[in-house]
């Protein structure tokens, strides 16, 4: 069993040796979803650039979110991450920016309240601009051109498919200025629990669900205007709140440019196993994951992640064993540091009794304590008869709602969710107290990726798992 400052007590039960891993040890691996450049040069300038930029986020704050993440191992804090599937580079506008706050903020007040412990936001922007594909390449008016992969990699107009290097370059400066933005946003006080929030529930069709949700925020307000009464603020923790960001890290090259070898900041609790006092930190978020098609053994998503100081994610679908499971957490995090490392899991609401109670008793077994963070999106994806894919809210609840009674029944807990959504009132699932049917989808879909949770379902969605821990 692994003890709550971070190290395994005892000896470490696998050989796997951080010695010969280098930033770039990465490329002698096995790679999937990789890119070809048409222009070695341009790669070589565009790296070369981006390695002399400074961090997008530092060692402190990494490890302040890590050290958050333990807390949400132990169940004594709630992990809210969400945001778009594909961030794209035209999305770095204030508007979008700030109903994504406001919406995350929402929900973590929402959970705060249901879940009775501090809830950690991490939000998938600022840098989730690179996207897997199932293939390589698709039929567009006919032609079979290169898949869109993203902004960092390609644009979507099929005349822009090629990569294109400078694309790298484009990306670090469009996450830098949404962090900044963000950053700017909180420190003026968009977070701040003395204003009055706009909670927006004139839509909920039915009335006894709406006089629910306005009982919970009634409570809520009631909640912090005891507070700001009783002057509970005296530390000022209610004039804004952390915000981390996280993507998925996908594109290597990038990933790699922005690694550096950084001084452990002050509050780096686990025993350094470095003698100089530096460890590797990826500084383009403070938090990274591993996606479901790049998560091979010997791969080279592994290797570049099994570095990295980060806190990280790995996606868990379908197709992952138990044995599988608990090798990859051996190398990614040897050891066996306490909510270093999340599990992402992401079945679908058909599989998920079958396979999460298996991933679970393996992971236990282990003796490693993870973050379980349930993803209901990735596996509740369908596609309605004229082929637009959507997912149902009924479908997303109710994978929600089987890993909260699967945890139980194993003596663990969910300690998160995983939501892709947007502060906007797109129309891209169906479902939910709006009633969006299928007929509705062609009214707002704007993903260029996978169907996102309206700012509307996802406060709902909030509210359902309130209830849940509410009884
Ligand atoms: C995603 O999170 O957008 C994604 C592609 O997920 P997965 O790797 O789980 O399929
Ligand atoms: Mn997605």
């Amino acid at each position: 069993m692994a003890d709550t400052t971070g190290a395994l007590n005892g000896p470490f039960s696998l050989a796997v040796s951080k010695d010969d891993w280098t930033p770039s040890s990465w490329r002698s691996k096995p790679i999937k979803q990789d890119v070809i450049y048409d222009s070695p040069a341009s790669l070589t300038a565009a790296l070369t650039k981006l390695e002399r930029l400074p961090p997008i986020v530092t060692p402190t704050e990494i490890i302040k979110l890590r050290n958050s993440l333990r807390d949400a191992a132990l169940g004594k804090a709630f992990l809210l991450q969400g945001g778009d599937c594909a961030e794209l580079f035209s999305y770095c506008s204030a508007d979008p920016i700030d109903s994504k706050i406001k919406l995350l903020l929402q929900m973590s007040l929402v959970l705060i309240w249901g879940a009775n412990k501090p809830v950690v936001r991490i939000a998938r922007m600022a840098g989730q601009f690179a996207k897997p594909r199932s293939s390589p390449t698709e039929i567009v008016d006919g032609k079979e051109i290169p898949s869109f992969r993203g902004d960092i990699l390609n644009g979507f107009d099929a005349s822009d498919r090629m990569p294109n290097p400078d694309r790298l370059v484009s990306a670090y400066f469009h996450s830098a200025t949404t962090l900044n933005y963000v950053r700017a946003q909180l420190a003026s006080g968009v977070a701040d629990l003395h204003n009055p929030l706009d909670w927006g529930l004139g839509h909920v069709r039915d009335k006894a669900l709406q006089t629910k949700y306005q009982r919970i925020v009634g409570s809520i307000s009631d909640s912090l205007r005891f507070m700001r009464t009783v002057g509970a603020d005296t530390a000022g923790q209610l004039q804004t709140v952390d915000l981390f960001t996280s993507h998925e890290g996908l594109v290597l090259e990038y990933e790699q440019s922005l690694t550096r070898r950084l001084r452990h900041p002050s509050n780096y609790t686990s025993p350094s196993t470095s003698t100089d006092g530096k460890g590797w930190y990826n500084t383009s978020a403070h938090f990274l994951w591993i996606g479901d098609r790049t998560r091979q053994i010997d791969g080279a998503h592994v290797e570049y992640f099994r570095g990295l100081e980060n806190p990280i994610g790995i996606k868990v679908g379908p197709s992952m064993k138990g044995d599988e499971l608990v090798r990859l957490l051996d190398i990614v995090n040897p050891r066996k540091y306490v909510g270093k490392v999340t599990l992402i899991t992401r079945y679908g609401e058909g599989k998920v009794e079958e396979l999460l109670g298996l991933h679970i008793e393996a992971v236990k077994a282990s003796g490693h304590v993870v973050v379980w963070q349930c993803d209901p999106m990735h596996g509740n994806t369908r596609s309605t008869p004229t082929g637009i894919k959507t997912r149902h809210f009924s479908s997303i609840f109710s994978e929600l709602s089987s890993a909260l009674k699967i945890h139980k029944e194993h003596g663990s807990f969910l300690g998160g969710m995983h939501l892709e959504l947007t502060g906007d009132a797109v129309t891209e699932c169906v479902g939910g107290s709006e009633g969006l049917v299928e007929e509705d989808l062609s009214l707002n879909y704007t993903s260029y990726c996978d169907p996102r949770l309206n700012e509307k379902q996802a406060l709902e969605l909030a509210f359902l798992v309130a209830g849940h821990y509410r009884g």
